[in-house]
């Protein structure tokens, strides 16, 4: 599971600095929830060859009241969530009262804590570091955040438990036991092996994650899906703080389901637990084969939902659209509906989209044909013969561009990894190809291999 970052502190600290530090790396997207999550912010980061979700809680300062109270729950919140706490501190302003109330708080919770004294630049770093001890931690970690001093240094410090837990669970997984398709390309088989992974791999079951903003109708859909005769549920023990994993079998085909609504569990602990938690959802996204994302027709397409979208997106997952709460809307507002779905997810064309309604369970069967789909698509091993040819016929139909005074040239096509699908592309200047041929060649790959549910990527690999 990708481990999930607390940045935690005072207002002024650097918290936003080193958030920006971490999520920057690469194409990071941030899910700002406003109203849900105040000023929280999330985002996945890429560090040397680790991947975890970084979360900037905002502001607390150990003495708050009223809505500053409520601002310093969701920060409280959010480090209940989190596997690690960055708890920052300000170099040049040294020890506050505020910094020894968020110690005495964090002290209190067993996390895995840092202390990291930000915005050392240009001072004396040792000095001003010293009455930082007296808040009774183990080890210090020095970092000018603006400066990018110290931040890798210290997140792999952090990080160090995750890549290592990894390897033992890869170590113990074998072989014989490849669980996905980067296990399988990183094997190094005999193209026969690999074959015969890739077969095991497409009869494992589906993790399917149902995401959506609150009140959309997850927990609704869940409980629908669950209660289906047809559908064979396993018994599951169900205490973490994550996600529960719902085994689950239907068709034939197995799945697991990805429980972010907290249906289990709000069964199995009378308390009541945060409804909607944006950690829980982006780790499910992250783990998941295929995401069933759940839009409300009675709403306008909102921020969050193109901020959960975005997420999905960003981590190459196949998608399933589902507008839900179809039921007793007249045909007016179903148009009005699709032509905004239209306007504002036209983009992501690859996704079917299912009009359903979770409540009378009215479309709800026809959505397992398309998650089969997607997986299959995402999964499906396409041969370099295949792509090569595919890639050919699109020259062919129509020819790249002059860059330069000299044609593109397409040469081979080859596969470069699975879940989402990419295509590497071979070629002379294919590095110059202007975006609009770019999309032509995906469009084409996506008809020819009849690739729904899944994005595509390309690469381009240019030989001059
Ligand atoms: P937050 O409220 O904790 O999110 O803090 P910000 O990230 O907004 O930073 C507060 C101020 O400290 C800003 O003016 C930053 O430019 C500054 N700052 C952040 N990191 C550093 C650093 O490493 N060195 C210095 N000198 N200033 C920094
Ligand atoms: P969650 O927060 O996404 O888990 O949403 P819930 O499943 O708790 O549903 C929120 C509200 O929407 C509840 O009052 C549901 O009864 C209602 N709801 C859910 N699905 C449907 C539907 O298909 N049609 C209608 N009319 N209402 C629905």
């Amino acid at each position: 599971m990708i481990p999930v970052v607390a940045l935690v502190g005072r207002p002024n600290v650097g918290k936003s600095t080193l958030f920006n530090r971490l999520t920057r790396t690469r194409d990071a997207l941030v899910a700002d929830f406003p109203g849900l999550t105040r000023d929280r912010k999330y985002g996945k980061a890429e560090l040397e060859e680790h991947e975890f979700i970084v979360i900037d809680t905002g502001g607390i300062d150990g003495t708050e009241e009223g809505v500053e109270t409520k601002m310093a729950e969701q920060s409280l919140m959010a480090i209940e969530e989190a596997d690690v706490v960055l708890f920052l501190v300000d170099g040049r302003a040294g020890l506050t009262v505020s910094d020894e109330a968020i110690a005495k708080h964090l002290r209190s919770r067993e996390k895995p804590t840092f202390l990291v004294v930000n915005k050392i630049d240009g001072i004396d770093a040792d000095s001003a570091c010293a009455d930082f001890w007296k808040l009774g931690v183990d080890a210090m970690y020095q970092i000018a955040a603006a400066q990018n001093r110290g931040v890798t240094a210290l997140m792999e410090r952090a990080l160090a438990p995750f890549a290592e837990k990894m390897q033992e669970d890869e170590a113990e997984e074998g072989l014989v036991d490849l669980t996905s398709v980067e296990d399988i390309e990183n094997a190094n088989l005999t193209e026969e092996d690999a074959e015969a992974a890739y077969k095991r791999l497409q009869e494992q079951p589906i993790k399917l994650a149902i995401i959506g903003r609150p009140n959309v109708g997850k927990s609704t859909l869940t409980n629908r899906i669950l209660g289906e005769e047809r559908v064979v549920v396993y018994d599951m023990p169900g205490t973490t703080r994550d996600s529960i994993y719902i085994p689950m079998e239907r068709d034939d085909q197995e799945y697991v389901l990805i429980d972010t609504a907290g249906v289990r569990r709000r069964k199995n602990m009378n308390q009541a637990v945060e409804k909607f938690s944006v950690i829980q959802t982006l780790k499910a996204v992250e783990d998941a084969n295929v995401v069933l994302l759940v839009i409300d027709a009675r709403e306008n397409i909102s921020d969050q939902d193109l901020s959960l979208l975005g997420f999905v997106l960003n981590a190459g997952r196949s998608l399933v659209l589902a507008v839900n709460k179809w039921d007793g809307l007249d045909n007016e507002v179903k148009e009005r509906v699709k032509s905004e779905l239209d306007r504002r997810l036209g983009f992501v064309d690859f996704a079917r989209i299912h009009f359903i309604s979770a409540l009378h369970g009215t479309g709800v069967g026809h959505l397992y044909e398309s998650v089969q789909e997607a997986y299959q698509s995402a999964t499906k091993r396409i041969s370099t013969s295949l792509l090569t040819r595919i890639m050919q016929m699109a020259q062919d139909d129509h020819q790249p561009p002059l860059v330069r005074g000299r044609r593109v040239k397409l040469k081979y096509a080859h596969a470069g990894g699975y879940n989402p699908p990419i295509i590497v592309i071979h070629g002379n200047q294919v590095n110059e190809l202007p975006g609009s041929y770019k999309r032509y060649l995906m469009n084409y790959y996506r008809r020819s291999l009849e690739m729904m549910g899944t994005p595509i990527r390309i690469q381009f690999q240019s030989s001059d």
